[in-house]
């Protein structure tokens, strides 16, 4: 974070990868008190919001609790900086440190958390089977929070301007921008809510697609084109981010019909290109729909799959917020409580 009348602008989110931001913590690695134990009731797979938050719920419920959250644990929040719409924090929080604090807060609870990559996974019959590198794990009930990943343009200027003025999150960040003109990349529905919700903020919202025509819904276009404060940008491509130490100041764009390049002073560059949902492991497991989201099936947080729940980005392409995330994670944890109570039925699992 920087000092100075600018540092307000410049602590947002960040899709970069390199996990920097917060005090310095660092999460305590392998938390909990039985790390060669290989049977659990439950399993949580993903350490992101959604993740800790079942682990608190299912380990306070009583349940034996396994938490495996990959080598990065900590989800999208560790590429964050300021984070300010998490409620209980009133001058805001690190997003490094609140991923720290639900970490600590979960294994404190007696979750066990082990910063180890799934590879595989067996949810076809009793026992649900998880595989590391490191072991083979059994569990009565599995929760699914491996969450999205936001899809990058690709540029350099990405990672070195995360937290600095690129973002892939309107919502999160787009405050920060306040009275600046602002960038938009995507056509679709996302980029389109987002220009949108930024317009509120921007003095401008520039929209750069890279066709002539928007993928978007024709009333998410409508909106957009009725905005004055909307300029679309066709046919063209963000090549560059240029910035100084402080923050992003403006991008290249590129017409790729016609070559012709051009410069927008802008304060930040939101991309909305799509997400990925981290479900790789997950095909043929359980339910996911045409985009690779985990489809859930009756009520709550149930998926195809007997005795395994889903919380968090992974099946919600619409909310997107680590509040949301963890309300999931806290639904899927009851309804994983409902179903390890023997009254799956009551849990609405759709594989009965
Ligand atoms: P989409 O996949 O629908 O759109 C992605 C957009 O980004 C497209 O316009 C695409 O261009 C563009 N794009 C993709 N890759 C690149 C790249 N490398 N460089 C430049 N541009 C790129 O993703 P969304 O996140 O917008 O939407 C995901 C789903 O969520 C959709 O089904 C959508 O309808 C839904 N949604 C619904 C909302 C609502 O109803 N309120 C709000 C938000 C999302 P091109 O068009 O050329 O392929």
């Amino acid at each position: 974070m920087m000092a100075g009348a600018e540092a307000a602008t410049e602590s947002q989110a960040s899709g970069s990868d390199d996990g920097a931001g917060g005090a310095g913590r660092k999460p305590d690695a392998d938390a909990g008190p039985a790390k060669d134990k290989t049977s659990y009731d439950v399993v949580i797979i993903g350490g992101g919001p959604a993740g800790y938050t079942a682990g608190i719920y299912c380990s306070r419920g009583g349940y034996d609790t396994l938490l495996l959250s990959g080598i990065l644990p900590g989800g999208q929040l560790v590429n964050t900086t300021d984070v300010e719409n998490y409620p209980g924090f009133k001058s805001g929080i690190m997003g490094p440190d609140l991923m720290i604090d639900m970490r600590e807060q979960c294994a404190r609870m007696g979750t066990t958390i082990l910063d180890h990559e799934v590879t595989n996974v067996d949810f076809r019959g009793s026992p649900l089977r998880v595989l590391t590198s490191n072991a083979e794990y059994e569990a009565r009930a599995i929760i699914i929070a491996t969450g999205a990943t936001p899809k990058k343009l690709g540029l350099e200027g990405e990672q070195t301007f995360g937290g600095r003025g690129v973002s892939y999150c309107a919502t999160c960040d787009g405050p920060f921008f306040r009275g600046q003109p602002i960038a938009v990349a995507g056509g679709g529905d996302t980029a389109m809510e987002e220009a949108t919700f930024l317009t509120k903020f921007g003095t401008e919202v520039h929209l750069i697609h890279r066709r002539d025509e928007l993928r978007a819904s024709k009333a998410m276009q409508a909106r957009a084109f009725a905005n004055k404060k909307m300029v679309f940008h066709w046919d063209s491509e963000v090549t560059d981010i240029v910035g100084d130490e402080n923050k992003v100041r403006r991008i290249v764009l590129r017409n790729n019909k016609t070559g012709a390049e051009d410069t927008l002073d802008v304060g930040a560059l939101f991309v909305a290109i799509g997400h990925k949902p981290n479900t790789d492991l997950f095909e043929g497991q359980v339910e996911l729909d045409a985009k690779k989201y985990v489809v859930l099936k009756g009520v709550g947080q149930n998926t195809s799959a007997k005795g395994v729940f889903a919380a968090g980005d992974v099946h919600d392409a619409t909310y997107r917020q680590a509040v949301t995330a963890a309300g999931f994670g806290c639904m899927a944890a009851l309804d994983a409580d409902e179903y390890l109570s023997g009254d799956a039925d009551a849990a609405g699992n759709a594989a009965d």
